[in-house]
């Protein structure tokens, strides 16, 4: 019944051509790390487009077949993931946090810093693992709480990756996500285009750090498990594709992995979704043009932006004095106040989404 329903929903969906638009993800990325580990945020918008690459079909193949069979079946998602630009305080983010811990998160429970409301964030966490006893420490590198498959005592859905063990952390998040937003491993899902892309794992070695040629024809799978979309042939091991453990091969989601994601998210999760995304790429920002004041100069809790010539709203990007975005959001001519109290002491740059030129620099006190 429950497919039914899920069904039906998704054909009204994909009909209506939803599916063609982008569907952006409210996300936070919380940093979990014992002490003198910490990332820089640099290197988590790092990970976040690498993510975001792989839904949106921007990866480069990590290798050529012979037969390209999976070409066709290779899909942008239309999914990515924003990082929020609010706190559930309504304070502005770039929508990474730190937090210090004690001792590595244990894999599979629920992590040890609470999620932001579940209802309206995608919670991501990076964090350090323990090692399982007997076990390399990526056999099992990420785990994800999903609505239809909660780990125990999680009352929000998230991804969690570690950062200390798998050399593929961005693969192995975006796996994570896949689980999250309703997928299952190649070997268990219902997909009828995506035949098996598991390896076995060794306990004592984990899983592959290349992507060897031996992984790259691996033919484990029998029929029964390929699905109907290959008419009595046996494809090989679609080792390529992110739900298969080969995090070093991965680099793609199916057309059918990309429909269930969708009806998933709609019937699920969205109240993540966005109507749109504010960049914090740095590169689509400028600094303050002569036209912009900033005041007051030095300030504590609030910075002014005079924009009298701006008539539209415009984005806004904080970094500090390593280059790190710290802050970012929208002003208009209504709303010129930033507020600035999560911010350390220090000096700060600012930079607008449509202004260029003069630098707009201020110190927080
Ligand atoms: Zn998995």
């Amino acid at each position: 019944m429950k497919k039914v329903l899920c069904l039906t929903i998704f054909i009204l969906l994909f009909h209506k051509g939803v599916f063609s638009q982008t569907t952006y993800i409210k996300t936070v990325v919380h940093v979990l790390y014992t002490s003198g580990l910490d990332i820089s945020d640099a290197s988590v918008l790092n990970y976040i487009k690498d993510v975001n690459d792989g839904f949106a079909k921007q990866l480069t193949p990590t290798f050529t077949r012979v037969t390209p069979i999976f070409d066709t079946l290779w899909s942008n998602t239309n999914i990515q993931l924003c990082l929020a630009n609010f706190d559930p305080n309504g304070l502005p983010t770039n929508g990474i946090t730190h937090t210090l811990i004690s001792d590595p998160e244990y894999p599979g429970f629920t992590p040890s810093v609470a999620p932001w409301d579940g209802t309206h964030y995608f919670n991501i966490y990076l964090a350090p693992v323990y090692n399982e006893p007997g076990y390399p420490s990526f056999v099992l590198g990420g785990w994800a709480s999903t609505p239809t498959n909660p780990v125990s005592g999680s009352t929000c859905s998230f991804a969690i990756a570690s950062t200390n063990s798998i050399p593929y952390i961005s693969e192995l998040l975006t796996h994570e996500i896949g689980h999250v937003f309703g997928l299952d491993h190649l070997s268990d899902d219902a997909i009828s285009d995506t035949p098996k892309g598991i390896e076995p794992v060794s306990p004592s070695t984990g899983y592959s750090t290349s992507c060897s040629s031996t992984l790259q024809s691996a033919n484990t799978s029998n029929l029964s498990q390929d699905g109907m979309h290959w008419g009595g042939i046996d494809p090989p091991d679609m080792v390529e594709n992110f739900m298969g453990l080969s995090f070093c091969c991965s680099y793609m989601f199916t057309n059918g992995q990309k429909s269930l994601m969708q009806a998933y998210i709609q019937t699920y999760l969205s109240g993540w979704i966005s109507s749109s995304c504010f960049t914090t790429n740095i590169n689509d920002f400028t600094l303050g043009s002569a036209a912009l004041e900033l005041y007051p100069n030095p300030a504590i809790d609030k910075i002014y932006i005079s924009n009298a010539k701006t008539e539209q709203k415009q984005r806004y990007l904080i970094t500090n004095n390593l280059g790190e975005n710290v802050l970012s959001g929208e002003i208009n001519n209504n709303n010129t106040a930033i507020n600035i109290v999560s911010l350390a002491k220090g000096i700060y740059m600012i930079r607008f989404s449509n202004n260029t030129n003069n630098p707009l620099k201020f110190i927080k006190q």
